[in-house]
């Protein structure tokens, strides 16, 4: 299968994060293979929204998503591919004082880094969006933010990637990660082992599994999300729409990909129990709560804790695409929410519906960087729901990490032992 016996660079995962990085990495000259345990955007980042924004971001990732928005908008000639791009803004809308003191705080923070965010009023909300059954009192606006397909942008950065060199191996798990003396010196797949100077571990929701197996401590949990699209309709708007209820954007073909705002639903397992304290915190500052279910998950784990150490193996066989089934109530909610706001669409039904697994950490921010105390192995992780739209600036900074040891924007805020340190908790962060 592989053309090489080692390779400068070894990657876990194909999704936006593993195929962007491969690509910059063999943009550089740098020998890479990529493995997928299923098809390359089968997970989150097939599965997502959509949204590429830099609102209501968290201060410490405004500076990350600034660069990143620089990125999208020359992609499709730099990728040479049809990716949807379209910067038509996103729009958070609110009915309420506290969603207005909530934006106007957030603004204040992001107001020193220039970005082109601005509170609108209800008339202005109204303009933008016509046709509305009712007002709003407010939005927060950003006119640079924009929107992509998700499974265009992930597989077109794993074809640029394989342009320049890199090998791209899909229908591959990888069982474990070599290391010697300190150093990650490779990695273990089904098909064999393979030498590499560097592992990035880009593997989404299964990246806190993987790193216990070396005894890393990584508190991330999964939470599950419906997505729908709808049929064709004709042109309503080029933003990307949110607001409690649901959230939306309108495809060039002028279908809808909604889903129900922030909530969600958590399957408890094992890691739940495991990571309660890292992120008691965080269930406190939330607005929305998870709906929570016991079930097959947390018997699952039961079992393989019995089953011992190969437990991993036989979950990354058994969820080669890990494909949840979507809630139908949240389904009826988006689309019943969306019908009553517009009811110049009532006549759009739903075309397809899905779920995606989420992977977020207790302060909603990414990891960047090294594990502790293994050189060479780095992790790409933890993006909490707004990983697509950061993709393309992660794989740009991972491939300067592993590169030169040295990335052009400063991840000290985003490093793995952060969760571990005493002031972990308080750093808790609540943005819109
Ligand atoms: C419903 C939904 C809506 C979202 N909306 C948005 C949005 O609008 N905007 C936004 O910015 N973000 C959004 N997100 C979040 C975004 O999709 C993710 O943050 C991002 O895609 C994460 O990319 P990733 O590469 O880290 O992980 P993934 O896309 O999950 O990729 C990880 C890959 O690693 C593979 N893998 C794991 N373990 C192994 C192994 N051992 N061997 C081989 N392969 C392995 C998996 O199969 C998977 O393909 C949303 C997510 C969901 C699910």
């Amino acid at each position: 299968m592989n053309t090489r016996s080692s390779y400068d660079v070894a990657i876990v995962g194909g999704g936006i994060a593993g195929c962007a990085s491969a690509y910059y990495l063999a943009r550089r000259g740098l020998s890479v293979a990529l493995f997928e345990k299923g098809r390359i955007a089968g997970e989150q980042s097939g599965r997502n929204w959509g949204f590429v924004r830099q609102q209501g971001r968290d201060p410490l990732e405004i500076p990350m998503m600034m660069a990143c928005i620089r990125i999208w908008r020359g992609l499709e000639a730099e990728l040479e591919a049809d990716i949807e791009w379209r910067q038509g803004g996103i729009l958070y809308l609110t009915e309420d004082e506290a969603g207005v003191a909530k934006y106007e705080a957030w603004l204040d923070k992001a107001r020193a880094f220039q970005l082109d965010s601005r509170l609108l009023s209800a008339r202005e909300v109204a303009k933008l969006l016509p046709g509305m059954a009712r007002d709003w009192d407010a939005a927060l606006y950003t006119p640079s933010d924009g929107q992509a397909d998700p499974v265009k942008t992930t597989t077109a950065f794993a074809r640029a990637a394989a342009r320049h060199g890199a090998e791209i191996h899909t229908g591959c798990i990888v069982e474990g990660i070599e290391t010697a003396g300190g150093q990650a010196t490779g990695l273990r797949t089904e098909a064999g082992e393979v030498k590499a100077g560097a592992v990035l571990i880009a593997a989404g929701a299964w990246t806190g599994p993987m790193l216990r197996n070396l005894g890393q401590i990584l508190p991330q949990l999964r939470v599950r999300s419906t997505v729908l699209q709808t049929t064709p309709a004709p042109e309503l708007t080029g933003l990307g729409v949110w607001c409690d209820e649901f959230g939306f954007r309108q495809g060039r073909d002028g279908s809808f990909t909604m889903g129900a705002g922030d909530w969600v639903d958590h399957d408890i397992e094992a890691d739940s129990l495991r990571h309660f304290l890292a992120f008691r915190p965080a269930m406190k500052s939330i607005s929305r709560k998870p709906d929570l279910h016991l079930g097959w998950p947390f018997i699952r784990d039961l079992v393989s804790f019995v089953d011992g150490p190969g437990s991993l193996r036989r979950r990354l066989r058994r969820d080669r695409v890990l494909d949840p089934a979507p809630e139908p109530g949240k389904l009826d909610h988006s689309l019943g929410a969306f019908h009553a706001l517009f009811p110049q669409f009532k006549d759009v039904k739903i075309a397809k519906s899905w779920a995606g697994v989420i992977d977020v950490t207790p302060d909603e921010m990414p990891v960047f960087g090294e594990a502790p105390g293994l050189k060479g192995l780095v992790i790409a992780t933890g993006f909490s729901g707004h990983g697509f739209g950061m993709g393309p600036i992660a794989g740009k900074l991972m491939a300067e990490l592993i590169a030169e040891g040295r990335p052009s924007l400063d991840l000290g805020a985003f490093r793995f032992t952060r969760f571990s340190e005493p002031r972990a908790a308080a750093a808790l962060h609540s943005t819109p």
